[in-house]
């Protein structure tokens, strides 16, 4: 039985991983299951899988669950700090780090400090925290099977050649693909007008609010590449991106022979997940297969960087090096909510993260510490610059 730490139980990823867990309960316990604010989901979930632990990570909530809970063997823990020593318990072979957000960064690097098997979707954390995350796997040995598609698409053409941030030798490029979002063929001008229902609204992908938005500004597929030039250690050049509609192919590796290897399935996160589960062994998961027949073809185009800036901006930021890539992941949150709230168009989310990309001048930063005040930082700040046109505007 391989005990399972699910960080971000009551998520969309959370709800693809219970589900793959499920169907083989034979083979996996949950001994930990973390939540931010949703008591209903995470009270049902504690009593259908008792887990050893619960971790609320707000206080509001933690309040409710731990009454809820209250004649439930499962112990109800609150904070951050909790996560970070649950994921590095001895007991638990593998960790899911499924929180949205830097949030989930300092419990992605203590797993990976502690030496564990970090099944990784928390995007932005590594995106953030991409060379301290590198520099602890290579002293823990940690092991960092990624659950995003394209780059478990990439980690499963690679196969046994596969070790965290390492590049393979007969590796020439990857093809990261994009589906493009809800907004690929929509022309720039009516950007301004996009409402935060119709960006949340993936033509292939079910997915929390945030990613979907980064879906929809291509500033995921942004995150991807400098998610992909850390695991994989490429650099910006041989990071190709391609816009695939049909997201069937998942991403691509170009050899140096001119094979190319691409994985396939249908657009659901259970099968990268369970991948991810079976620590390269597959998991029988007969609910989804591919039919090619009736998708007929698939097609693709080059990606926009011009008209999704984003894009751009991910790539600038690898080229800038040091803190860039945290300090664009931290104005991207605050945008990203800011337009949700309908504080800020659409449009305004690749202007102002641009604008903190290149305004903020600070030194190259060493610790988690450090990088959480820089990224507390640059959330104030972005804060500042849109309240500013907002108010100048009004
Ligand atoms: P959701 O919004 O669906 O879920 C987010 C989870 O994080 C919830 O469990 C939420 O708790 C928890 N959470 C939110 N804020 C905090 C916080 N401040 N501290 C601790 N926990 C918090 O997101 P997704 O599941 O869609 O995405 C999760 C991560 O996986 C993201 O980084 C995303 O980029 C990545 N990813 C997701 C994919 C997908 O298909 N969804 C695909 C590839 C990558 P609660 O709900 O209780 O408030
Ligand atoms: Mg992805």
């Amino acid at each position: 039985m391989k005990q399972v730490s699910v960080l971000g139980a009551t998520g969309s990823i959370g709800d693809s991983t219970l589900a793959v867990i499920r169907k083989h309960l034979d083979q996996f316990k949950i001994h930990s299951l973390s939540a931010h604010t949703n008591v209903k989901k995470i009270v049902k979930l504690t009593l259908e899988f008792l887990p050893e632990y619960v971790v609320i990570t707000d206080e509001v909530a933690y309040v409710s669950v731990k009454s809820e809970l209250e004649n439930c063997q499962t112990k109800v823990v609150y904070g951050t700090a909790c996560l970070d020593q649950l994921v590095s318990e001895s007991v638990v072979d593998l960790v899911v780090a499924g929180i949205v957000g830097n949030a989930g960064m300092p419990s992605v690097l203590a797993a990976v400090a502690a030496g564990k098997t970090l099944l990784l979707a928390n995007k932005e954390a590594i995106v953030s925290a991409g060379h301290l995350v590198m520099s602890l796997a290579a002293k823990s040995g940690a092991k960092i099977i990624p659950l995003d598609s394209e780059h478990n698409a990439i980690y499963q053409c690679l196969g046994q050649q596969y070790q965290v941030g390492v590049r393979p030798a007969d590796v020439n490029s990857i093809t990261l693909t994009a589906s493009g979002g809800p907004f690929w063929q929509k022309p720039e001008n009516e950007f301004l007008h996009i409402t935060p229902e119709q960006a949340v609204a993936h033509p292939k992908w079910d997915m929390g609010a945030k990613i979907s938005v980064d879906s929809a500004t291509l500033m995921n597929k942004g995150l991807e590449i400098i998610e992909a030039h850390w695991l994989f250690n490429m650099p910006n050049n041989d990071i190709n991106v391609l816009v695939h509609p049909q997201s069937i192919i998942h991403s691509m590796v170009n050899f140096i022979d001119g094979s190319v290897l691409a994985q396939m399935g249908n657009p659901d996160m259970q099968i990268p997940i369970s991948y991810g589960l079976g620590v390269d062994k597959r998991l029988k998961n007969d609910a989804n297969f591919l039919n090619l027949l009736e998708i007929g073809s698939l097609t693709f185009v080059a990606a926009d960087c011009q008209k999704f800036k984003c894009l751009q901006l991910a790539r600038d930021a690898i080229s800038l090096g040091g803190i860039a890539p945290a300090i664009l992941n931290a104005a991207n949150e605050v945008t990203v909510d800011a337009f949700l709230n309908r504080r800020i168009g659409f449009n305004q989310i690749a202007e102002y993260n641009d604008r903190m990309l290149n305004q903020i001048d600070i030194e190259a930063v060493e610790s988690m510490e450090q990088l959480l005040q820089l990224d507390q930082q640059v959330r104030t700040q972005t804060n500042t610059l849109i309240k500013q046109k907002t108010n100048h505007q009004s």
